[in-house]
């Protein structure tokens, strides 16, 4: 797929590359709005594990693998990119902004279609948040300058983040969860095992390993699926799912939230449903945004 050359800013910003933030990005793009797609440029993973799908409306019979590739092939004919890269925090403010796997931008409304986590957090993970464990080694990297720190990672794009930890000076342990790891920076060392806990009084101290424990500075889990109370600071959960009204709103203004992301039922077509829609309502929050905003000058 081509490079995207990447705003600072959009009016709209999609995260998640799902059925639900693919049937957003095309509405969106019907209705002529700024928006960017943020996700992995090869679709849904989860879609992709569907072996036989039964009931996808017109589609009988169909393997997920096969329904993802007729998504991406929609999109690529309405000239829609995903941009590959991971959101790790989103700020709410007069805009949002966004912080990406290596840049910043903003959006005036944000729709999170970021599908949901079967993955329990590590035992004191929670605990330590922002105590020496983190969600992005890229945004944090300057504060373990010559320390040590463990990437636990459960997709490729860990390999990165454990390749510039290393060029800061950093000593990195890079505990992998998936099969094929590429060749990373002779300085990281890379041990396959199992995480029994993250422990430390005040800050993280050490990370417990199957027969053995490590002590560090930091512990980095990069997980395909980011809870999302943690992607977003303040949004309203309910049974950890976000928590939305009938227009797909969350309890901040501009961000609204579609698909598995919102709870169940888990299917495709909801997601599609749910992404057409929050595209929509955000385009109705954008233009009366707008409105507001002129009104405000005269
Ligand atoms: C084995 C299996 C079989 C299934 N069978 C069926 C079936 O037969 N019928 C049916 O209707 N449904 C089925 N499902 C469920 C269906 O796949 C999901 O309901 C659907 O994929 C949900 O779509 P979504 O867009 O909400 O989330 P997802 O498809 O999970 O997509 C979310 C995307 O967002 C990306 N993302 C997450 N966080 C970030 C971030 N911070 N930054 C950037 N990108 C991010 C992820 O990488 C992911 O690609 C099945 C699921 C599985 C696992």
């Amino acid at each position: 797929m081509e490079q995207v050359q990447l705003q600072s800013r959009y009016e709209l910003a999609i995260i998640g590359c799902g059925p639900a933030g693919m049937a957003a990005a095309l509405n969106a793009k019907i209705r002529n709005r700024d928006f960017i797609l943020l996700g992995t440029e090869s679709g849904s993973a989860k879609l992709g594990k569907a072996p036989q799908i039964e009931n996808y409306l017109g589609l009988p019979q169909i393997s997920g693998v096969e329904l993802n590739r007729h998504f991406l092939s929609h999109l690529e004919s309405r000239q829609i990119s995903i941009v590959n890269q991971r959101v790790s925090a989103v700020y709410a403010g007069s805009r949002f902004t966004l912080m990406l796997t290596d840049q910043v931008l903003e959006a005036e409304a944000v729709i999170l279609a970021t599908g949901v986590s079967m993955q329990k957090p590590f035992p004191g993970e929670a605990q330590l948040l922002g105590r020496g464990v983190g969600y992005c080694a890229t945004c944090d990297g300057p504060l373990y300058k010559d320390k040590r720190v463990a990437i636990i990672s459960y997709t490729p794009e860990g390999e990165h983040e454990a390749d510039f930890m290393a060029t800061l000076g950093a000593q990195v342990v890079y505990i992998p969860f998936y099969k094929d790891v590429g060749s990373l920076d002779p300085r990281v060392e890379v041990k396959r095992t199992m995480i029994k806990g993250i422990h430390g009084q005040d800050r993280v101290e050490s990370l417990e390993l199957a027969g053995e424990t490590l002590l560090l500075d930091g512990v980095f889990v990069l997980r395909e699926f980011l809870p999302a109370e943690q992607l977003v600071s303040g949004l309203e959960m309910y049974e950890q799912v976000i928590r939305v009204d009938n227009s797909l709103k969350t309890n901040i203004a501009g961000l609204f939230a579609a698909g598995d992301c919102v709870g169940p039922p888990y299917q495709i077509l909801k997601a599609v449903g749910q992404g057409s829609a929050a595209a929509l309502n955000a385009i109705t929050y954008l233009d009366e945004r707008k409105k507001n905003d002129g009104e405000g000058k005269n």
